[in-house]
């Protein structure tokens, strides 16, 4: 008999849709209620725990959890033994420097003497050691966007995605520390004892994702245009050609990426393709 394995993902804030959503693309049934501290999946040995995003690296490290989705700056910040899986593609952003746009401050060496605030005080006091620039380091547990104009500090170092909050609190990037994204974690000692099971989610998540980055393209073309479409198409592999009743004429079947689809369909249809449709993948493993 398989154990159950609990996967701790977060209760609150910007990785929750896109967790679950992926959760639910990978074929798991599960309720997600806005209380519920823990959802049983239906259709797998998982159980779903809901924490705070900055408990998660915690819970998988203690083996309260096999598994957790957090993302990688609280890995690093965290500094804990907890093994990397698979990055997730979501929930992207990047640690970075900031100063009011009317200070004098170009480079971090320009903040030597100076204060810092920041959520993330391991990354930051490491950015800072590893240059050799001595600075006052004042730790916030939020909203340090706000910090400059408190006069708590000089300078902040916080998470940065589109980096509209910086330019609503007049801040200005200097440079970038650390790059984010979620990441899928495992305990280590899961890793070993329970590591088919393991496996078997980190394919089920590897498989949503690469199905999500690609369409199935299907179409109809004369044979004598096959080397043409062919060196459009470069596909998993290289693409599936089927012999069609109408002599002459063919079926090309390719796996293309998805953000090329539509740079794609005017010079397929140039070098001679017709009838052609695009399909969405679901699963796929490379
Ligand atoms: P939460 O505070 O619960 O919304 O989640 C914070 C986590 O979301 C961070 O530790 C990052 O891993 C991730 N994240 C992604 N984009 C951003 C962003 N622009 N600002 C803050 N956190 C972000």
């Amino acid at each position: 008999m398989m154990r159950r394995l609990r996967l701790a993902i977060p209760n609150k804030g910007r990785l929750v849709e896109p967790t679950v959503t992926l959760l639910r693309d990978a074929g798991l049934v599960f309720e997600a209620g806005e209380r519920a501290l823990v959802a049983r999946v239906q259709n797998f040995e998982l159980d779903i725990l809901f924490v705070r995003t900055n408990d998660i690296v915690e819970f998988v490290c203690d083996g309260v959890a096999e598994l957790g989705i957090t993302g990688l700056d609280l890995v690093a910040e965290s500094g804990s033994s907890v093994t990397q899986v698979r990055k997730l593609g979501f929930g992207r952003c990047r640690l970075t420097i900031a100063v009011p746009n009317d200070s004098p401050y170009r480079a971090p060496a320009d903040l030597a003497g100076l204060r810092v605030a920041t959520s993330h005080m391991n990354l930051t006091k490491r950015y800072f050691a590893e240059r050799s620039i001595p600075v006052d380091v004042i730790p916030v547990s939020g909203a340090a966007e706000v910090a400059p104009r408190l006069g708590l500090a000089e300078a902040i170092v916080d998470l940065v995605s589109t980096g509209s909050t910086m330019v609503v609190n007049g801040l200005r990037p200097i440079e970038e520390v650390f790059e984010s994204e979620a990441v899928l974690l495992a305990n280590p000692k899961a890793l070993e004892q329970d590591g088919a099971v393991l496996a078997q989610v980190e394919t089920m998540l590897g498989a949503t994702l690469a199905a999500r980055d690609r369409k199935y393209l299907m179409m109809n073309a004369p044979e004598t245009k096959l080397a043409e479409l062919e060196d459009l198409l470069p596909g998993l592999e290289s693409p599936s050609i089927i012999p069609l009743a109408h002599k002459g004429m063919v079926a090309i079947h390719s796996v293309v990426e998805a953000d090329a689809v539509w740079s794609l369909l005017p010079r397929l249809k140039a070098a001679g393709a017709s009838g052609i449709l695009i399909l969405p993948i679901e699963k796929l493993v490379p």
